[in-house]
């Protein structure tokens, strides 16, 4: 099924926990919720609670020209072209880079926007960077550990000698480890959006997302492990790894919710 405005449903089928495919993203970032996600989360609201770290990290680096691997409906490509960064936006879904480029435009930007799965990056994304960032939790859409290496491969080809990746990932940990605990609601930006775990299993997280107007959409993701990630990014060449930790929602805890890694070519 193709990703249109149009698609109101998503479908996983007669087993929603069966489905743990890399190429799944594409269906599930529909529309209604695209729109709707866009709608509820307050850029401005978005921008106060994660403050300057990544345009800080960024310019301490001396980064100028960066690629967005996973622009989603372009909340980081537009904050970078707010500060001055040269920015190439990509990502695998069109809804998702055309909402981006609406949303640049209100900003007073024209986006530059490539549609390209990170499979194959460099096969559509041209140019060496300074940095590349993959934010929001999207690296947990790939199931497979071949297609994990190959993404970072294809980010780490993307950047120069010198270049930096960013990645996040929500503490999956905690959820994995947790056993009988009591299932945890995260709020996004206040109330409007509520997201809980429906199944947690070593290979699956299945998230659903509740909006104010009663509807609902799920998401089923990898539940990355910390430290099988950052060995990962090692492995296919990143020197250093620095993780920091990232309180993104508004429910506190002792642990982050959110772990970010800074991975080093040089
Ligand atoms: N970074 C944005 C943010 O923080 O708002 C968007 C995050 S959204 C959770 C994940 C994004 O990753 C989606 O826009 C999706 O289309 C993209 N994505 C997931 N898997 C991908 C892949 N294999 N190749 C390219 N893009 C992918």
């Amino acid at each position: 099924m193709t990703n249109t405005a149009k698609q109101l449903k998503q479908d996983y089928g007669d087993d929603p926990i069966a489905v743990r495919e890399t190429g799944k993203y594409v269906d599930e970032y529909i529309g209604g919720f695209v729109e709707k996600w866009d709608e509820l989360i307050d850029w401005d609201q978005r921008a106060q609670s994660e403050g300057r770290f990544f345009i800080d990290l960024l310019k301490e680096r001396g980064a100028k020209k960066v690629l967005d691997v996973a622009t989603g409906t372009g909340f980081h490509s537009v904050r970078l072209l707010n500060e001055g960064f040269e920015v190439i936006s990509a990502d695998g879904t069109p809804a998702m880079l055309s909402q981006a480029f609406r949303n640049a435009r209100a900003n007073g930007h024209v986006m530059r926007t490539v549609q390209a799965d990170w499979r194959w990056l460099n096969r559509d994304v041209h140019g060496k960077y300074d940095a590349v960032i993959c934010l929001g939790n999207s690296f947990t859409h790939l199931f497979s550990e071949r297609d994990r290496r190959k993404a970072l491969a294809e980010f780490y080809a993307a950047l120069r000698h010198d270049g930096i990746l960013i990645l996040d990932q929500r503490n999956y940990d905690i959820m994995l480890d947790s056993g009988s605990k009591p299932r945890h609601t995260y709020y996004y930006c206040g109330e409007n959006v509520q997201a809980e775990p429906e199944h947690v299993d070593e290979g699956l997280a299945r998230f659903v997302y509740r909006f104010p107007d009663g509807s609902s959409y799920n998401l089923n993701m990898f539940p990355l492990r910390r430290n099988y990630l950052v060995n990962l990014m090692r492995e296919v060449g990143f020197q250093t790894v620095t993780t920091y930790g990232d309180f993104k929602e508004t429910y506190q805890q002792d642990e982050p919710d959110f772990f970010v890694h800074v991975a080093e070519k040089r």
